[in-house]
Order: structure tokens, then C-alpha cells, then sequence
């Protein structure tokens, strides 16, 4: 099927990956003068932006904006078009930014295509071309065509380390003494859900929701449920251990998960997200990953039943769509030249090279009904250092994303959507900046992270000043 001559394409930036981290990563290197590629190995772009689960790490849980930029624009652009329901409190311990994932679609392509970022959909990176340290080109496979993407500067955006592993480049996979993965969710949605119904159910009932996790709200669990109901907004956090939950996966009824985390998705058609599905595979192996979908869909759709029929305001509600992939949280994460720490998180450091910032807590899911959440120290932020994002060994590659440098822990923080889209931002400025020097012999250690600090902030990224 595929032809052994290869045709050569370049561009001053590939970037591997279309999901929150590549679509960051390529709207800041366009903007800022460079020829840029996305390669993806799917239909389209946006990733996880596009599933229905809204963005976190873009207000820390005390209440500061923790990103800026690139994120602002995504949602302002959301709002132009009719998908921007915006922060929501969940009382537990997050405050999550909610859109309309049919009007993400909308905002991403365009911002895309209006930035001149090229796309190569449908196309598989299998491979690299070295020169010494430095990536001269990656491999793509794309309908029985071979192709060779030459540039100055490669970005990982794969979330799987793809590109910077084909160059050589070290990794840790899941739990590095267990080799224990976060599990797969398939993301699905439900229309006709009366909000103001499934708000008193949790206000009357609170011991079936995560409320009040994060001290700082200064709420009693009963104070946290009455203030979500005064909110209005269904975001609601059901966990496995309350009775309601509990019961239905002792009965068999439930499939067996820590959680029924749900989030609006359209006031207008009274939508929602859920997110409960559960499989444990390796996804890196396509055929285990392959292996999840027929699973995940029949938990689906068993738990569209079960909502509507013991979920006060679920009782008219219809299954209107599947996330268009299977979820992936967690699979490598690629060694840089520094790797972010448990405690670096967990005690909201800040570092001098730092270039983004991460806010959502700890957040571990297990097998089963296991889940380990813990918020940052006083419900602040901590920084992404530049250093995390260049890979040990390589000369002119960025990871970005869920697979930059990372411990476990620090990864299960630094994964979410506003973080990633923030790393990306950063990611493709400097990228932009080293190809402007023209030098095939620049090595991106050598970018001056000061001035690059500089140019984010002029671009409305916050790096300073938070908590
Ligand atoms: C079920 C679930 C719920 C979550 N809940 C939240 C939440 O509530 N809020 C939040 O902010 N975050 C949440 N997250 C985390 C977050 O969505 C992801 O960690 C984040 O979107 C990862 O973005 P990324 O750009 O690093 O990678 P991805 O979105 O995984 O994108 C990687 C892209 O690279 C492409 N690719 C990979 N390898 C190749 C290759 N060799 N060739 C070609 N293409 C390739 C893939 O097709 C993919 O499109 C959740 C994640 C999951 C799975």
C-alpha cells in the first residue's frame, strides 16, 4: 500500500499532534512569523477540546486566572459564536471553564486556518530522520504516500512522545514501579436534562457528590451544595462512594468507576456532558486501545440508562453523542532536561524559567473506583518550567503536552487542557523565535528564556504575579 519514494515537504515548524497542546503550539508559531504543519493521525483537530469536557487549569482553585493568551482567544471566539458558558465553581475544588464542544470544533478550525497553519489529517508519523542531535525530518504515512516533513523545529504534541522517542529520546511510562496507566473514558452526552432539578437532588442529598475538597472555600459539605445550587450550572462531581452511585455498582447496574462527573454543554439544547466510563489499556498498542471502544460504548450507553432513571432531572434526558476518540489520559512521558516534581506541584513553586503555569490538582484516576485528588497548597499555581520542555538528547525538538517532562504525579496535574494549550503557547513562541535564526546549528537550550518570557506576556500569557 505504500510507496517506497518519499516526497519532501518544509516548513519552519511540524508539530505532531492537533489536540489543546499542538492546536496552542501552532497558533503561536504562525502568529509569530513561522511556516507551521500540524500532523495528525485523526480527521480532525482539537483533541479533548472537542469532547465535551470542559478546560481546566485555567483558574486556580483559589480563583486567579493561571493562563492567558492563546486561552483567552480560544474562548473568546467560542463566545463570538454562541459555545462560551464560561467558569463554573464545582464546590469540590475546581473552577473549570465550560464551552459548547460543537462551537469548539467551530472556533479551533478557524483560528487554525485564519493563523495559515497547514493541516495533514489522516497522516501517521512513524519515524524521524537524524542528523547528530538534531531531527532533519519526520516520517509520515498517509494513504500508500511516504512523506518526509523537513523543518527548523520539531514539536511533540503526540502525547504519547512519538516524535522525541523515534529521535531517541528516553521516557517513563504511567507508574514507573508498577507501570500502572490511567484509565480510558469514552465522553458522552446527554440533551434534555432539567438542571434546576438535578441541583436540588445534590443540595438535598450532598453525600453523593465531592464537595468542599478544597478547605479554602471555607464551606461545610451542606453550605458547598447549596452554593452549587445557587450557582445554576450543572457541574456536578457524583463520587462512589455516595449511596447512589454506590449502590448501582454493587448491583451491577454501574460499571465500576470513582465518578459521574458532569458539566454543561449547551444551555440552549439543556446539555450535558458525562464523564464515568472506565478501561484499563496500554494505548500505545493500537490494538489494546482498539480493544476499549466496543467496552466503553456499552458502559455508555448502560449509563445513560441508569442516569435517567435514578438521576433527579435525567428522566427525559436523550443520549446525543459519543466524543468523537477515545479518551487517553495517560500514557509516556518523555525525560527533559528538567522533570517537573511532586513537589514542585504540590507546593505551587515557582521557577525562573518559567513558562506557563498549572492549577489543577493532583489527580490520579485508578481501576476500579479508585481516585487520588489532592488540591495545590492554598489552591495556587505553579510553573511550568522551559527547561521540562526540551528533550534530553535533542537538539531542535519541544514535548509538549501530557507527555512533557514530568513525575506522575506532576503529570496528572499538568495534563489538563488550560496548562497544555499554555505549554503550547510557549512551545511554539520559542520555536518561532529559534527559526527566525536561520542557524542549523542552534540548539533551543540556547533560546533566551527572558526575552522569550517577555514575548508570551506582550501575547497576554500570565506568568507572574499569581499565587
Ligand atoms: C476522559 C478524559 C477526561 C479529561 N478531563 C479533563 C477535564 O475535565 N479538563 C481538562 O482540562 N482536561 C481533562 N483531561 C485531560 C486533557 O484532556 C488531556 O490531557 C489533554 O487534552 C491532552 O492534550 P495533548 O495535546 O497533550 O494530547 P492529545 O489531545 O492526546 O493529542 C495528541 C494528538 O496527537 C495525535 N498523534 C499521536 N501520535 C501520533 C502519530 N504518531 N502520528 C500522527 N498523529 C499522532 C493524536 O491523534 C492526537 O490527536 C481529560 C482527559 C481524558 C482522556
Amino acid at each position: 500500500m505504500t510507496s517506497a519514494a518519499i516526497n519532501k515537504i518544509s516548513c519552519d515548524v511540524v508539530i505532531l499532534g492537533g489536540g489543546a497542546s499542538g492546536i496552542g503550539a501552532a497558533l503561536a508559531a504562525a502568529r509569530n512569523g513561522s511556516s507551521v504543519i500540524i500532523v495528525d493521525a485523526g480527521p480532525m483537530v482539537g483533541g479533548e477540546l472537542v469532547s465535551g469536557i470542559p478546560v481546566d487549569g485555567c483558574i486556580s482553585s483559589a480563583g486567579e486566572w493561571v493562563v492567558g493568551g492563546i486561552v483567552r482567544e480560544l474562548f473568546d471566539e467560542c463566545d463570538r459564536l454562541g459555545g462560551y458558558i464560561g467558569p463554573i465553581n464545582d464546590f469540590r475544588s475546581l473552577n473549570v471553564v465550560a464551552v459548547d464542544p460543537e462551537i469548539m470544533k467551530i472556533a479551533v478550525i478557524g483560528l487554525l486556518h485564519r493563523a495559515g497553519v497547514r493541516l495533514m489529517l489522516y497522516s501517521f508519523a512513524d519515524n524521524v530522520v537524524m542528523e547528530n542531535d538534531r531531527i532533519a525530518g519526520l516520517v509520515v504515512a498517509a494513504r500508500g504516500r511516504r512523506y518526509l516533513l523537513e523543518a527548523s523545529v520539531f514539536i511533540d504534541a503526540s502525547g504519547d512522545g512519538d516524535l522525541a522517542i523515534a529521535a531517541g529520546a528516553t521516557f517513563d511510562k504511567g507508574d514507573p514501579d508498577t507501570g500502572e496507566l490511567q484509565p480510558l473514558t469514552l465522553m458522552f452526552r446527554m440533551v434534555g436534562v432539567d438542571t434546576e432539578r438535578l441541583l436540588r437532588f445534590v443540595r438535598d442529598n450532598p453525600e453523593n457528590a465531592g464537595l468542599g475538597e478544597f478547605k479554602g472555600l471555607g464551606k461545610s459539605r451542606a453550605e458547598c451544595a447549596q452554593a452549587l445550587y445557587e450557582q445554576g450550572l450543572a457541574k456536578v462531581f457524583f463520587v462512589s462512594d455516595g449511596p447512589l452511585m454506590k449502590q448501582a455498582i454493587a448491583e451491577g447496574y454501574l460499571h465500576s468507576s470513582s465518578m459521574i462527573g458532569i458539566t454543561p454543554t449547551s444551555i440552549a439544547r439543556r446539555e450535558v456532558s458525562l464523564n464515568t466510563t472506565r478501561y484499563v489499556a496500554d494505548a500505545t498498542n493500537t490494538r489494546t486501545l482498539s480493544g476499549a471502544f466496543p467496552e466503553l460504548a456499552k458502559q455508555a450507553w448502560q449509563a445513560a440508562d441508569f442516569a435517567r432513571k435514578r438521576i433527579p432531572g435525567f428522566e427525559s434526558a436523550v443520549f446525543s453523542a459519543f466524543a468523537p476518540r477515545v479518551g487517553i489520559r495517560e500514557t509516556r512521558r518523555v525525560k527533559g532536561e528538567y522533570q517537573l516534581s511532586d513537589v514542585d506541584v504540590a507546593e505551587g513553586r515557582k521557577h525562573d524559567d518559567g513558562i506557563a503555569k498549572g492549577a489543577h490538582e493532583i489527580d490520579v484516576h485508578l481501576a476500579g473506583t479508585g481516585h487520588y485528588r489532592t488540591p495545590i497548597k492554598d489552591g495556587g499555581s505553579y510553573d511550568i518550567p522551559y527547561r521540562t520542555l526540551i528533550p534530553k538528547g535533542i537538539a531542535n525538538a519541544f514535548v509538549i503536552g501530557r507527555c512533557f517532562s514530568s513525575s506522575r504525579i506532576a503529570h496528572s496535574t499538568a495534563r489538563v487542557m488550560g496548562t497544555c494549550l499554555a505549554m503550547g503557547q510557549a512551545a511554539g513562541t520559542a520555536a518561532a523565535m529559534a527559526a527566525k535564526r536561520n542557524d542549523t546549528n542552534f540548539d533551543l537550550r540556547q533560546v533566551d528564556v527572558p526575552v522569550l518570557r517577555d514575548v508570551l506576556k506582550s501575547q497576554g500569557a500570565v506568568l507572574d504575579g499569581t499565587k
